[in-house]
This record gives structure tokens, sequence and C-alpha cells, in this order.
């Protein structure tokens, strides 16, 4: 490798400043929040300046402290940061094994006090494992979504990894008796460790505070498409959907239908239980809905005790057989609720189903004008029931019945 020294004594300082200054932004940002692991990413950035900073008066201070604890101390920087990402994701400390591996890098530079190379061979090594390992924390488990921000520390701690294994094949090339002072020598080994050190706290701490930003930004959208109170999707992300289901029944040629759901006489539920028990039983509700549904269906909260569901690629008869299951998977549910002896309350739903053949002009609300028309029609023949439309009131078919000779007399023809 080309040998490509800096000063030593910049380098320290880039090093050490970039540590306090970013662990000092980050408490400020960070602070207040107690679960997004910034209070551990900042004291991670703090003791990695004071680790630089006991390496730097290597031969002025003991050993003990310029050896010894800068060590330590630098281990201690790769718990903080693995305990920064396992809070972010809510994960147990696996305090064993770190004390385990502590204890190793604690072991080794008591043996190897006076064996610079073997030395460097066991801490590039500990901290190798630490890193992969908060690597691998940051994004094996299955269920979470890597976002931009943990790839950009993901990246910093793989590269950290490959220069602690580049530091091994160095310090095993080194020729000459390996000297103590080394690490105040100037030279391509110690330029890439620190500039390594430089670009994981730099690249790091912007990964990991974008990495709170990612999941806020993420926690939002899914705020503003939900209905609070029963989870499912709210009336703003059920009409994008439905405009988008229509678009694409409309360009691949496929059917679609739309249930309008309105829970039966639910005034009587609260007016008898109470505002909250009536809560309780429109989750449940929403709750039947969504579980038999499947993966591309949609079912949302219209307003009040009504749903809607949305039903791509699915005709008429179809979307008429579903209605009758979810009546009747209504019918059986006994909404239990606490402290209140029985089987819980019964309550049941009326269903109006559109489906039928869409034209290019059609917009979504005459969709759910259809389906209610279909709800209504269903509330009138005595509840708890399903009805069909087949047809939408089209504005010109709306305009041809005001012009016709037979619905108006008279008229200019
Ligand atoms: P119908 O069978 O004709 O649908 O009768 P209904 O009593 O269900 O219909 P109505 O429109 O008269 O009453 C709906 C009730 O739903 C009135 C309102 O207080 C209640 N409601 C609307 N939103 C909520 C809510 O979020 N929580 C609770 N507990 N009640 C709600
Ligand atoms: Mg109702
Ligand atoms: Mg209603």
């Amino acid at each position: 490798m080309p040998s490509f020294p800096a000063d030593v004594p910049t380098l320290f300082a880039v090093v050490i400043l970039t540590s306090l200054s970013m662990a000092a932004g980050i408490a400020v940002v960070g602070w207040s929040r107690h679960n997004d692991g910034l209070r551990w990413w900042s004291l991670a950035l703090l003791l990695n300046a004071a680790a630089y900073a006991l390496f730097s008066l290597r031969g002025r201070i003991p050993d003990s402290l310029s050896v010894l604890t800068a060590n330590l101390m630098l281990g201690a920087v790769f718990v903080c940061m693995q305990m920064a990402v396992r809070q972010f994701h809510g994960l147990r400390m696996p305090w064993r094994a770190i004390a385990a591996l502590m204890g190793i890098l604690l072991l080794s530079l008591l043996i190897f006090q006076q064996d610079f190379v073997a030395r460097v061979i066991a801490v590039s090594l500990v901290l190798g494992a630490f890193a992969t390992w908060t690597l691998w924390d940051l994004v094996s488990e299955k269920r979470r979504r890597v976002g931009r921000g943990a790839w950009l520390l993901a990246a910093a701690l793989a590269f950290q990894g490959v220069v602690f294994v580049i530091r091994v094949v160095m310090v095993l090339q080194m020729d000459g008796e390996p000297r103590l002072d080394r690490m105040l020598t100037a030279g391509g080994g110690q330029t890439l460790t620190f500039f390594t050190a430089f670009l994981v706290v730099l690249l790091g701490s912007v990964g990991f505070v974008f990495m709170s930003r990612d999941r806020a930004d993420e926690s939002n959208r899914v705020l503003a498409a939900q209905d609070p109170l029963t989870g499912v999707a709210n009336r703003r992300s059920l009409i994008a959907a439905l405009d988008r289901d229509m678009a694409r029944a409309l360009r691949m040629r496929e059917p679609m239908a739309l249930m309008m759901v309105d829970v039966d006489h639910f005034k009587g539920v609260n007016d008898r239980y109470g505002h909250p028990v009536g809560d309780r039983v429109l989750c449940g509700v929403a709750d039947v809905l969504r579980q038999r549904l499947r993966a591309q269906d949609l079912v949302g909260r219209y307003g009040g005790e009504e749903f809607m569901v949305l039903l791509p690629d699915t005709g008429l008869r179809g979307a008429e057989q579903l209605a009758r299951e979810l009546c009747k998977a209504v019918e059986d549910l006994h909404c239990p609720i606490d402290g209140m002896p029985g089987p819980g309350i019964a309550v049941t739903v009326s269903i109006g189903v559109f489906g039928g053949p869409l034209e290019s002009a059609d917009s979504w609300d005459m969709l759910i004008a259809a389906a209610d028309r279909a709800l209504y029609q269903a509330k009138k023949n005595g509840r708890n029931r399903v009805e069909v439309v087949t047809g939408l009131r089209r504005p010109s078919a709306q305009l041809a019945n005001q012009i016709s000779p037979e619905t108006q007399p008279g008229s200019l023809l």
C-alpha cells in the first residue's frame, strides 16, 4: 500500500473536534427523545473524542492511560453505538456477550502491553466484531424497513470493519522492529485509521440522525392515512385508493366492486352503553372486516359508524357473496366489554354493494353514491342484509332523463 502520511496532530485534532461537535449537536437534538438512541450515540461520540485525546498524549502520559484506558474507551464507543441502534429498534442488550468481548479486549491489552503488533491485531479483531455485530443488528430484522439513514450508517460500519481487516494485514507486514510510539508516527496505516474514524463519526452520525427522521416520516405517513380509532384506512386514503383502483380497472379492463357497510341502530348502542363502549364495538366491527378481506382489498372508515370496502378485480357476484359473509361474521361477533357480564354486545350491519362496468368519465363519487343507494335499500328492507346496485347515475344519463319526452312532457321536442 502506498504511504500517504499526513500531519498526525492535525489528524488527531480533526477526529477529536468532529466527535465533540457531533456529540454536542446530537445531544441537543436528541436529549428530549428517550427511545431514539440519540443519547447513546452522543455518548459514543464523546467517548470517541476522549479516547483519541488520550491516544494523542501517548508518551507524555502513562501507558495505562494512553494505551489501556484509551483502547478500552474505544471498545466502549462501539458498545454505545450498539446500544443506540438497539434502543432505536426496541431490542434488549446482550450484556453477557458484550461483557465477554470487553473482557477479551482488556485481557489482550494487559497481555500484549509490550507487543504493538499483537495488540493492534487483538484490538482490531474485537472492535471489528463489535462493528459487524452492530451492522447485523441494523439490517437483519426481517420485519423492519431499512431506510436510507440506516444504509448510511451501515455503510460507515462496514467501512470501519474493512479498515480493521486492512489494519491487521498492514501491521503483519510491518518491517523492522515494531515501536511502541507507532500510534504517533505519520504513515499510510495511521492516516487510513484516522480518516476512517473521521468518516465513521461523520457518516455514521448523519445516518443515525436520518434514521430517526426516516422513522418519524414513516409514522407521519401512516398516521395521515389511518383512522385513529380503528386503525383502518381513513376517508382520505380510501378515496385516493378508490381513484387509483378505478384507473387501474379501466386500464386493465378488470371489474371492481365497492361496499358501504353501516352498523345498524348504532345510536342505540351509544345511548345504552355509552360512547366508549360504542367505540370498542366499532373497533370490533373494523377487525372483522379487516380479517375477512384479501391482501389487495382495502377497508376504511368512511365516517361515523360507516365503513367502505374496496374490492379491486372483483365482479358483482363475488362482492355480493363476500358481503353476505361479512354480514354473518359481524352478526356472530359478540364484542366483549371489560367488566360487563354476558356474551358481549351483538350488532349487525347493512351492506350496499356496487359492482358494474366502468367508463372512463366515471368518477369515484359516482361509485360511492351507487353503493350508498344500495345501502339505503338494505336499511329500508329490514337491515342486517345486503343489497346491490349495478348501474351508475352518469351526468349524461341524468341530462338525457331531463330532456327525454317521457319524463319531461312539453319539452323542446
Ligand atoms: P341505522 O341503522 O339507520 O344506521 O341507525 P344508526 O343509529 O346506526 O344511525 P344514526 O346515523 O342515527 O346514528 C349513528 C350514530 O353513530 C350516531 C353517532 O353518535 C354514532 N357515532 C358516530 N361516530 C362515532 C364514534 O366514533 N364513536 C361512537 N361511539 N359513536 C359514533
Ligand atoms: Mg348506522
Ligand atoms: Mg350511518
